[in-house]
């Protein structure tokens, strides 16, 4: 192996270090941000577990008014029944007794109906707390987790960077243009091993000429993807 090959193959390990510490890195804030979006996510739905419980007891309230609007009427019809002054006046007011009577019970049935929905909605939104809750904590858990981690990651950055700095030096000045750009671009995909006589990015294969040249230690930038290739060390 090549002095060239060893160092590229070093500076390829580096610089695919420092992208997966990166990326770590950056994923920390993404982490907490999906959190975030999952326990506003629970909380709208317990506002609307809330409003369901609010509307079906405004239901309820107003059916109860409609119930005594009857309870009245029916009072009202049995007083005048006992006053009636005929046989017809007195069958007038029996059937709208009846029908009143019968419009109350449907009433009633629907009151004790939407009483239970009452319960049902308030279990619901007591579970839509909970998930609130457990959501909540696992924002805590994320962000804490994350927070712990920085330290660490961001240490390990300094270190990769300086190494990865270091293991630059040895590029001659005629290709680290060349190469700042391609890491700009492809992150630690700049470099490409080659393996079976082909570049490791793009799978083209290469002429004898360019493995000879790259087994010399010569910097070799692939035709077809433009990446800096070393020969694989293996
Ligand atoms: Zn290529």
């Amino acid at each position: 192996m090549s002095e060239t090959t060893a160092a590229l193959s070093h500076l390829h390990q580096l610089r695919q270090d420092l992208q997966r510490v990166t990326e770590r890195k950056e994923q920390g804030p993404r982490r907490i941000t999906a959190k975030q979006a999952y326990v506003a996510k629970r909380k709208q739905e317990l506002e609307t577990a809330r409003q369901r419980v609010k509307q079906l007891r405004h239901s309820a309230d107003q059916k109860n008014l409609q119930l005594k609007t009857h309870e009245a009427k029916i009072a009202d019809l049995k007083a005048k029944l006992n006053a009636a002054a005929s046989n017809r006046e007195y069958d007038i007011l029996r059937g709208q007794i009846e029908a009143d009577t019968m419009a109350k019970s449907v009433l009633e049935d629907e009151i004790l109906e939407t009483l239970e929905q009452v319960d049902e909605a308030q279990a619901a939104t007591r579970d839509a707390e909970q998930h609130v809750a457990a959501a909540e904590e696992e924002l805590k858990k994320t962000s804490e987790g994350v927070a712990a981690e920085l330290p660490g990651l961001d240490a390990e950055l300094v270190a990769l960077q300086e190494k990865v700095g270091a293991a630059e030096r040895f590029l001659p000045a005629n290709v680290i243009d060349t190469y700042r750009r391609l890491v700009e671009a492809f992150g630690a995909d700049a470099l490409a091993p080659v393996e079976s006589k082909a570049c490791g990015s793009c799978y083209v294969g290469l002429t004898m000429q360019q493995i000879l040249e790259l087994k010399t230690g010569k910097l070799l930038f692939c035709k077809s993807c433009g990446r800096l290739m070393y020969l694989s060390p293996e």
